[in-house]
């Protein structure tokens, strides 16, 4: 277990219809009341246990990390926490963007390292129809800056691709961020929870986003640069076919069409407490009730080591009951609320 994602918040200002459409997400959406959400002390608690048993990566997402009031305190709580060699975590934040511009300096003085920045497109009716709130791409573009300048870099840029939404939208991003230090990271659609509509043929397949991109700018592939990491990296490459530092990078994040359980080393932890080993798990472990019923934390360290080791047990299980052309799980969890 290295690597821990923590959603702050089931709430966001965009409603990208990947994730959460306006239908579902409306009006009358019932969020989560805020006690029932882990307060800053708790999810510092629970962060120091995972520390302690081998966590050394820290996403905040959500929701929209960057709505969840304050959220620069629970920023200097999680960067104070120290693995047991001693080392600072690594401790990054996915972002819509849309307040960056706004919390870019107070996120960096808090001790937040790097940001992932989603953006489906450059194009701004695609970008607008796309979060479905009619948000303008140059506010993230401006967010991103800013980003840059506060130096919460290297900075990565997620793309969910939809194949006829905004496919055409990829070459003008690879352009874009070629040589800009950022790595464009492009994500295939997923089905996630059971409201967006999800359909195979609106999947593009990494291979065919990397065989597009190709055809103007050579790509080489690259070494994953950790176990467990789920983008397969691949470098620009220069006129010898080797990589060209100077344009940089970009990844591929095949959820769909390759999926990379084997090695996943990560957990997830919900706005209220539930712990998941899988974004397809049905369901979470309940780490709220543990602490809010007076559990030690060497109670917490328990459960957690147990409902690790147990994991792979209910992986196969899942695996072996899978039809065997498919790889695709059923997936029940909502992404708005266990975060991506
Ligand atoms: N609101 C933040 C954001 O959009 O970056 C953080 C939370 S969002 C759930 C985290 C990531 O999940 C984003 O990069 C988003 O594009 C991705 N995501 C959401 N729904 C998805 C889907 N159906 N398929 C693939 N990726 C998805
Ligand atoms: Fe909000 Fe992020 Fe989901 Fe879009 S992907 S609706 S920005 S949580």
């Amino acid at each position: 277990m290295r690597d821990l994602r923590i959603s702050v918040t089931d709430r966001c200002n965009f409603r990208c219809n990947y994730c959460m459409p306006k239908e579902v997400f409306d009006k009358d959406y019932q969020y989560l009341p805020h006690k029932a959400l882990l307060s800053f002390e708790e999810i510092t608690r629970i962060a120091k246990v995972f520390a302690a048993q081998g966590v050394q990566k820290i996403r905040l997402t959500g929701g929209e990390p960057l709505l969840r009031k304050d959220l620069e305190r629970l920023i200097e709580q999680l960067a104070a926490l120290r693995t047991p060699e001693g080392l600072p975590l690594d401790l990054t934040l996915t972002t819509n963007g849309s307040l960056l511009a706004r919390k870019a300096q107070s996120l960096k003085a808090a001790g937040l390292q790097r940001v992932t920045v989603s953006l489906d497109g450059l194009d701004d009716a695609v970008f607008r129809s796309m979060n479905d709130v009619d948000f303008p791409v140059a506010d993230v573009l401006e967010g991103i800056e800013a980003a840059r300048a506060a130096g919460l870099g290297p900075i990565k840029i997620n793309m969910v691709v939809k194949r006829s939404t905004n496919a055409h939208e990829i070459m003008p991003m690879a352009r874009h961020f070629v040589g800009s230090g950022m790595v464009l990271r492009f994500i295939e659609y997923m089905d996630v929870g059971h409201t967006n509509g999800w359909r195979m043929n609106e999947v593009m397949p990494s291979s065919e986003v990397i065989k597009l991109i190709q055809t103007e700018l050579p790509l080489v592939p690259l070494e994953p640069s950790s176990p467990g990491e789920t983008a397969q990296r691949w470098a620009y490459a220069d006129a010898f076919g080797q990589p060209d530092p100077a344009l940089g990078e970009i990844g591929v994040i095949s959820s769909v069409t390759q999926a990379f359980c084997g090695d996943c080393n990560r957990a997830r932890l919900s706005t209220e407490g539930q712990l998941y080993l899988c974004l397809f798990a049905v369901r979470g472990h309940d780490l709220r009730t543990i602490i809010r019923s007076g559990g030690s934390d060497v109670e917490l360290a328990t459960s957690l080591s147990q409902i690790w080791q147990a994991r792979s047990d209910n992986y196969s299980e899942l695996r072996s009951a899978l039809p065997a052309d498919t790889g695709v799980l059923v997936r029940r969890v909502e992404m708005s609320y266990i975060g991506g």
